[in-house]
């Protein structure tokens, strides 16, 4: 039987077109009309003024701290559930990640435990849209400002989700994006960055850039970093943006797939939830284990391995992590991240693919 991968990228349009364009008329680096192309396309995407690509989704997030003025001893409040470059790009700026409890529906940050981590330290917050589906913004913009803070949304894993009608990228002071090849929408690598405000984008700009001044070449006013995105990045990831609706429906269609087939086992597994002010979108399919710990999950994935189904956990908590560990208990965190498992989710996967998953699953469950 053939083997179902977790993730993989979709190249189905002008991809293979516009890297030959580059390749052909000697634009490979990070000058060329696909990088100015791509950022235009995916502001107004997001709904934003300003879009400045970068290298990867890591630098698109440490970008933004340095241009925020993330200094030494400064704090920052994350959820302890990401992906764990959140965290490392507070890391990078010498600032502490101080890390916050999840929501069990969607594993994204708990608002409602964010005042009690706030210190006179405290510069921002960083909310993780996380599998795709949208953290819960109004609350979080409305902690931060009453406590004068900025809010930078990590949307790495949510290209397109919505809250209220307005596109994740356009709801903090700004946001990233990531286009690693398993995301939604790929670059191989690369990142973005979205954001409202010009003289921020100004900034973005600058710093990306080694730091050179826009008006006088080899004059560096700062010390800036060299993240730029190459034309070829770029070049493909316009061709995904000409294709980001269908690769949103595609995922849409999977996980209602994955609803059917799944229905009967409510109450061995949870399935996916959507808050009725957003609008998710699926990066991963998860499913929670209703009981158990981590290693009845970890066998659960192995057998599906044993029957050619790759799966992966939920991520480990940061708190759990070397870096990042503590012995503080995040009760939400710690019970249901060691039951998550995210299914295959990608753009090629059949009705008939998830009906065998299902089933697979199903077998194993009974045992
Ligand atoms: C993928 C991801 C990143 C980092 O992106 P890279 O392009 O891999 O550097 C950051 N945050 C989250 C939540 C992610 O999932």
């Amino acid at each position: 039987m053939k083997r179902i991968s977790v993730a993989q990228p979709k190249l189905a349009g002008n991809e293979r077109n516009y890297v030959l364009d580059c390749l052909d008329t000697n634009w490979i680096s990070s000058n060329g009309k696909y990088i100015g192309a791509f950022e235009e396309s995916f502001a107004a995407f997001c709904g934003v003024k300003h879009a400045i690509a970068t290298n990867n989704g890591t630098t698109a997030l440490h970008l933004a701290l340095v241009v925020l003025d993330l200094q030494p001893g400064d704090e920052v409040i994350i959820p302890t559930v990401t992906y764990i470059a959140t965290a490392n790009a507070v890391r990078y700026c010498g600032a502490t990640p101080v890390l916050v409890d999840v929501c069990a529906d969607t594993m994204n940050i708990d608002p409602q435990t964010i005042e009690s981590k706030i210190t006179a330290k405290t510069k921002g917050i960083i909310p993780v849209h996380l599998y795709g589906h949208p953290a819960q913004m109004d609350v979080v913009n409305e902690i931060a400002r009453k406590h004068n803070l900025w809010v930078v949304e990590d949307a790495a894993e949510a290209h397109g989700a919505e809250v209220k009608g307005s596109k994740v990228g356009s709801l903090g002071t700004c946001a990233t994006f990531s286009f690693f090849g398993n995301k939604i929408i790929t670059t191989g690598e690369g990142g973005m960055i979205t954001t409202n405000d010009d003289e921020l984008a100004a900034k973005l700009r600058l710093f990306r850039g080694q730091g050179m001044d826009p008006n006088r070449r080899y004059w560096f006013p700062v010390i800036g970093y060299n993240y730029r995105m190459t034309n070829i990045q770029a070049a493909i990831g316009l061709a995904q943006m000409e294709n980001i609706a269908t690769a949103l429906s595609d995922r849409d269609r999977l996980a209602g797939w994955y609803n059917e087939a799944l229905a009967d086992l409510k109450g061995k597994i949870v399935l996916p939830t959507e808050a009725a002010w957003a609008k998710q979108v699926f990066w991963m399919y998860n499913i929670f284990l209703a009981d158990g710990d981590e290693h009845k999950r970890d066998a659960v994935m192995q057998k599906l391995d044993a029957m050619g189904i790759e799966t992966r956990p939920v991520f480990y908590p940061m708190h759990v992590l070397p870096p990042y560990k503590e012995d503080n208990v995040y009760p939400v965190a710690d019970l249901w991240s060691g039951r998550g498992i995210n299914l295959p989710t990608h753009q090629d996967l059949t009705q008939a693919d998830i009906i065998r998953i299902a089933a697979s699953l199903r077998e194993v469950l009974a045992d």
